[in-house]
């Protein structure tokens, strides 16, 4: 979402002039989007501001502007600590970044805008043309989120769920296409959660789904991140009409056990994300799954964390993002008992092992395989082309050229590393020759 909203910036500047630069050691405005989900992101902010001091010593300074979720949280503190930020702008009100340049630039003064103005900001990016043109394109239709997860700073940062008119996601989708995009990926904090209310009717993900499925041009529709309590009848439905939604899913459990899971606050129990994924199987049986784990979340014993190594062995995720839980301020888990941090990294040494293993077998899995893959872009200095299979793996080939970029053609797979398939373009014939 912050590459999105990134972007969203970078065109709404563009308005006043500003155009985007890749010398970081030689510009009139920088702004730094930041994320909050983890403490060492915070302090990253620090540091770069440190770097870019160092850079303008003895140059014109720079406005500083710090958008995005850590601005949201640190506001007065952030201007407090550091008086080279010119502005903290949250991430519901960067819409209003021509005017806060303004207003830098007229009155000299340092502004703090982190109010929750979701339906102004969506209402603001509905008038702006979305400038991508990458084959793969994002599209936010979803912000905030009720959960309240014992852990997540989110509903603090972000605000309370917000969906966006359905008329100005088909809008988007249909500009994108027509600047290049064949993929389309639909963000949200709670994407599943997508609810709006359009005269009589009530759109929901799947409605935007089909929408979208009818969109000439585009090749593949994606959508993250979900909660497992929105993955409702309707969506899981999606995967049997819709050819064009990508057998993947990214679906974070967080944890195998039932207890960690209620401590958590996520609202749903193992059994219960154990059947959507049967339900999504006997639907569309190469769906593949992705989660998110949190390791030593207070309170979990080896027998809550030998569950969670049950649920990886029974799902066998291909892909997953874990890490050592991390206390959050202002959250109810940081107020908890923690656990010692030596037992944290022993466990999450264990569950990345399996990851990593599930994650390479699907990979050799492939070798000797043809594989779908949406060619996405030519690697920079290099004469190969990077492109991604229906899965989301990252195919990595040697004998391609500028015309495949937007189409999906298929890669013979000869090799792979942890994170990548790497293969040749080969037709039918030539695999059977
Ligand atoms: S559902 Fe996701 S975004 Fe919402 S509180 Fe839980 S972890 Fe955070």
């Amino acid at each position: 979402m912050n590459e999105y909203d990134s972007d969203r910036i970078s065109d709404i500047v563009k308005q006043t002039g500003y155009i985007k630069t890749n010398n970081s050691n030689n510009t009139d405005c920088y702004v730094l989007n930041t994320c909050h989900i983890r403490e060492k992101a915070t302090e990253k902010v620090y540091h770069d501001i440190g770097r870019l001091k160092k850079n303008y010593r003895n140059k014109k300074k720079p406005v500083v502007l710090v958008t995005g979720c850590v601005a949201q949280a640190e506001n007065e503190e952030m201007l407090k600590r550091e008086p080279y930020i010119d502005a903290v702008i949250g991430p519901q009100s960067y819409q209003n970044i021509e005017k806060i340049l303004q207003d830098i630039n007229n009155k000299n003064e340092r502004l703090n805008y982190t109010d929750f103005d979701v339906i102004e900001k969506f209402d603001k990016l509905n008038t702006l043309k979305n400038l991508n043109s990458k084959v793969s394109s994002f599209i936010t239709i979803q912000e905030g989120c009720d959960k309240f997860c014992h852990f997540c700073v989110v509903p603090y940062t972000r605000g309370s769920e917000h969906s966006r008119s359905p008329v100005e996601i088909i809008k988007e989708a249909k500009n994108l296409i027509l600047n290049g995009a064949a993929e389309i990926t639909l963000l949200g904090q709670n994407v599943n959660a997508y609810n709006y209310n359009f005269g009589k009717k009530t759109f929901k993900l799947s409605d935007i789904l089909k929408e979208l499925h009818n969109l000439d041009g585009l090749q593949r529709i994606r959508y993250t991140t979900s909660h497992p309590k929105d993955m409702t009848k309707d969506l899981i439905e999606c995967y049997k009409d819709l050819p064009k939604l990508m057998p993947f899913l990214h679906l974070p459990v967080q944890t195998g056990s039932n207890n960690i899971l209620k401590k958590m606050n996520r609202k749903h129990t193992i059994e219960e994300y154990l059947l959507i994924i049967d339900d999504l199987l006997d639907i569309r049986p190469e769906i593949k799954f992705s989660s998110d784990f949190i390791v030593g979340y207070p309170g979990e014993s080896d027998k809550d964390f030998d569950k969670t190594i049950s649920l990886i062995k029974k799902v066998k995720f291909i892909n997953s993002y874990s890490y050592i839980y991390n206390k959050r301020p202002g959250t109810p888990s940081a107020k908890m008992k923690q656990i010692s941090n030596d037992v944290q990294k022993k466990r999450l040494n264990e569950l990345q092992n399996l990851l990593e293993n599930y994650q390479k077998t699907n990979h050799k899995n492939n070798i000797n395989n043809s594989l779908e893959v949406l060619v996405e872009n030519k690697l920079k200095n290099q004469n190969k082309f990077f492109g991604r299979t229906k899965n989301l793996t990252p195919v990595i080939f040697s004998n391609g050229d500028a015309n495949d970029i937007g189409k999906t053609i298929s890669i013979f797979i000869e090799n792979y590393n942890r994170n990548s398939l790497f293969g040749i373009k080969k037709t039918n014939d030539e695999i059977a020759a």
